[in-house]
């Protein structure tokens, strides 16, 4: 029989790493199930590895390239013993214990392969939902984001214009923070009401910087390799009449999508997906001696230190919890 492992972390983005970081330091000698890197969610390292500019997270004076930063990070972790192999996980079943996990290899193979272990952390990550065109993935980090907190502030987006796509919660969060930086703010809707809360939205819609585009969907983004985003062309789904908004960012504020397919039936998931935590000050989810953290459950901030954070505490409290099962 294979060796039962006594903490496996599955994901390698900050909060996979930050667990890996603890696991290790605690002798607990966690492999890390990183992703095989197969498909954008799949990829080792996590989101920040397509992003060139992270100037948010504490440590870094002069911002970081965001592969920079997940190559420092498994480096600190595999420095504590962390151990990494590069497979994505296909099902689980946490019904009994020791828990079983199931990964294709990292040649992207179609042949599952069985691991066992007392205790798993869940640091998969919510991925952010695009438009589906073309043109944003040839702009995005030259125009085109999903997170306004994260590159609302930079100098590409000061004092000029930037459309934000979508008309939920978190379109009307997006535009209100980029009203701060941007000169005008499109918020472009293919309906004619927003359908973040009324409170919100009035807030939004009362700030003279954000402009509503009704009854519009973006089919293109318009720009160069050189200055990035110069624009969108923008239909107008009533009249069917198209037109060219200049602007220099294209924020996609349509929702996430958490990356727990595969956990579903063997832990508690919200509606919209994200692992439901039992108690709001730990990482402790609806299996005992299953831990997550990161964007996997975290609907609200998505941030790469708050992911790390939750990381964190996931890797103390899987600690704790194998002390009081007499396993460490
Ligand atoms: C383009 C872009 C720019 C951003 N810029 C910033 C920024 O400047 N500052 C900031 O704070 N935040 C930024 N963010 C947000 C930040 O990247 C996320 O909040 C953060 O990466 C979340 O970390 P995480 O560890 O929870 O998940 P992720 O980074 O998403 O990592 C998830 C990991 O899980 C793995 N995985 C998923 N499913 C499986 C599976 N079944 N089996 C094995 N592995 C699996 C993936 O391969 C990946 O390694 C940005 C996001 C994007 C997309």
């Amino acid at each position: 029989m294979a060796d039962i492992e006594k903490t496996v972390i599955i994901g390698s983005g900050p909060a996979g790493w930050t667990a890996a970081l603890y696991a290790g330091r605690a002798n607990l000698h966690p492999l890390v199930l990183a992703g095989d890197g197969l498909t954008r969610e799949r990829m080792p390292g996590g989101q920040l590895m397509f992003t060139t500019e992270v100037e948010n997270y504490p440590g870094f004076v002069d911002g970081v390239d965001g592969q920079k930063m997940m190559a420092v990070l498994q480096k600190q972790a595999e420095r504590f013993g962390a151990r990494v192999h590069n497979v994505f996980v296909v099902r689980v079943d946490f019904g009994a214990r020791p828990f079983r996990l199931w990964h294709v290899n990292e040649l992207g193979g179609e042949e599952e392969k069985l691991l066992q272990t007392q205790s798993v952390i869940i640091c998969t990550g919510a991925r952010a939902n695009y438009l589906g065109l073309e043109s944003e993935r040839r702009f995005e980090n030259n125009g085109v984001s999903a997170c306004a907190v994260c590159d609302g502030a930079l100098p590409r987006f000061r004092d000029q214009p930037v459309a934000v796509v979508g008309g939920g919660d978190s379109a009307v969060e997006e535009g209100t923070y980029l009203a701060k930086f941007a000169s005008v703010v499109y918020l472009v809707h293919r309906r004619s009401e927003l359908r973040a809360s009324k409170i919100m939205a009035q807030r939004a819609l009362s700030n003279p910087k954000i402009k509503p585009v009704w009854n519009t969907v973006v089919e293109e983004v318009l720009g160069n390799d050189n200055t990035g985003v110069t624009g969108v062309r923008i239909k107008n789904v009533q009249t069917g009449q198209r037109t060219t908004l200049e602007c220099r960012g294209l924020f996609a504020a349509i929702g996430h999508t958490p990356n727990t397919t595969f956990l579903e039936g063997q832990l508690e998931l919200n509606a919209k997906k994200y692992i439901v935590l039992k108690d709001p000050f730990r990482s402790w989810t609806s299996v005992e001696g299953v831990f997550a953290g990161g964007d996997c459950c975290d609907p609200v901030y998505r941030q790469a230190i708050t992911a790390a954070g939750m990381g964190c505490k996931a890797a103390i409290d899987a600690e704790r919890w194998l002390a009081e099962q007499g396993i460490l």
